[in-house]
């Protein structure tokens, strides 16, 4: 079976105070609450919360730290930035790249991804790489193509053990913080085309054993929906990862 993960991108909220309350809140609930052995989950806070937020992750059981970025350099004088070694060394076990946010508003193209991704494998870092695209994409009836050069200069340059450990994200643009939630039609049509996209790279079972997430206004209310898609392992949250009841009935959607 699968992994199914559910990440939480808190992208950048919380203060320190906040952070700590809403993870200790996670933790206590998923622990009352959450039975399916299969579901992992991630917590991804801001870099100055990572220490303090790893200190209230269970260890050992299903939950896993996470950082929303990286810069692909060891160390050296890149004032301001942090590098993948860095992040491995406070107990950072997975990385978001390739978010819409980071390609828009930090100009992160295709090249420089693969750049990070490569930066990540290289310490043993997960990475979760995000494809998705924009309104205007879909409406020209270009998603697919779209994904597909996403995925052809991002990630498929890696071996077959390499792309092994990446974790996928299918996030629409236009479903991001927007409330407009893909469909789960929507949803499963594009991850089966991401997965006939593995397989034909790599192979089928490569492709059948990837975790593919889904994102983009996912919540409490449309999660089982879309887990219910054979091809959709689980989501990448931003809103409703911050707050606890709704984030804990997202992982218990399965
Ligand atoms: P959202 O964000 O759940 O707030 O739409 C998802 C994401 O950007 O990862």
């Amino acid at each position: 079976m699968r992994q199914h993960i559910v990440a939480g991108n808190w992208k950048m909220n919380t203060t320190l105070q906040d952070a700590q309350a809403l993870v200790s809140e996670i933790t206590n609930m998923v622990a009352d609450e959450v039975t399916d052995s299969n579901v992992q989950v991630v917590i991804c806070p801001p870099f100055p919360f990572l220490t303090s937020v790893a200190k209230l992750l269970p260890e050992g059981g299903r939950f896993h730290l996470g950082a929303q970025n990286y810069h692909h350099k060891e160390s050296g004088a890149y004032t301001g930035e942090v590098s993948a070694q860095m992040l491995k060394s406070v107990g950072v076990e997975y990385v978001i790249l390739g978010h819409s946010e980071r390609r828009e508003h930090f100009r992160e193209d295709d090249q420089l991804l693969s750049q990070k991704l490569n930066a990540a494998l290289a310490i043993g870092l997960k990475p979760i790489f995000c494809v998705g695209e924009s309104l205007e994409t879909r409406e020209a009836d270009e998603t697919f193509n779209f994904i597909s050069k996403q995925l052809q200069e991002g990630v498929f340059h890696l071996s077959q053990e390499d792309f092994a450990k990446v974790v996928i994200a299918y996030e629409p643009i236009w479903a991001i913080g927007t409330g407009k939630t893909a469909t789960s039609q929507q949803a499963q049509e594009v991850h089966a085309f991401i997965r006939e996209q593995i397989a034909k790279t790599y192979d089928a079972a490569t492709a059948e054993n990837t975790t593919i997430l889904y994102g983009g206004s996912a919540n409490a209310k449309n999660a089982q929906e879309l887990f219910a898609q054979p091809d959709v392992d689980g989501g990448l949250i931003g809103g409703a990862s911050l707050k606890s009841r709704d984030f804990t009935e997202i992982i218990k959607s399965f």
